[in-house]
């Protein structure tokens, strides 16, 4: 992957310009997280047509950008949800390298580079102890005994259960209502016993988490919100 800036209606732009042998067609995405534009070419499409398409699309990918929620980055002051609960990132380079919630503070200490590395570490293992947790209560209350659980951060899904029983989640639930994270867990729970979408699962998401639908408009309306920390 290589990146290059364009300009594109007037503004400088980072493009991440990628070939891909299976690409069946030019292809263009906004990262959630970065906002940057991600333009993928196949095999047999030269680097020209595949600029002039960039440029033919530019509306679209200056609209999309535009409606991308504000980015907030892991600094010194930033506002960072922890459960539904207002945190504030406070850098004290002098204090050792670590990160220490002090009520609605997370300090941090160490190099300023490091900030953003250490908040994301710190929230990522935050959020393995809730959700690990909660798998396991739910997953006792359905006669079963140990969970899997990984925690990543995928741009297009805040949990997944393989048919091995693993259990993967976004780190970024832990941004969200503690109901968000509850409902997440329980939907994937419930994969365990049943892999569709059908009324049964359904059934039984209810038993796990009976006020579901609140958490799931949540994640509708404010999800992509969560993908631009960090
Ligand atoms: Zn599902």
């Amino acid at each position: 992957m290589i990146t290059k800036t364009y300009v594109l209606d007037g503004l400088e732009l980072p493009v991440e310009i990628r070939r891909n042998r299976r690409a069946r067609r030019i292809t263009l995405s906004i990262d959630a997280q970065t906002g940057t534009p991600q333009l993928v070419i196949p095999r047999g499409t030269s680097y020209a047509e595949a600029l002039k398409f960039l440029h033919r699309e530019s509306d679209w990918i200056l609209n999309k950008i535009d409606e991308l929620p504000p980015r907030v980055l892991f600094e010194d002051g930033a506002g960072v949800p922890l459960l539904g609960r207002k945190c504030r990132i406070r850098h004290l380079p002098l204090l050792p390298p670590e990160v220490c919630r002090e009520g609605d503070e997370l300090v941090v200490g160490g190099r300023d580079k490091d900030v953003k590395y250490r908040v994301t570490e710190w929230l990522t293992n935050a959020a393995r102890e809730k959700l690990t947790e909660l798998a396991q209560q739910k997953m006792r209350s359905l006669g079963r005994s140990s969970a899997k659980v990984s925690v990543r951060d995928p741009k297009t899904r805040w949990g997944s259960c393989s048919e091995q029983g693993y259990l993967s989640f976004s780190w970024r639930l832990i941004l969200a209502p503690p109901s968000v994270m509850d409902y997440v867990v329980a939907h994937e729970v419930a994969h365990l016993n049943e892999f569709d979408h059908g009324p049964n699962f359904w059934l039984l998401v209810e038993r796990l988490c009976p006020r579901h639908r609140m958490p799931k408009h949540w994640l509708t309306r404010h999800g992509a919100k969560l993908l631009r920390y960090g």
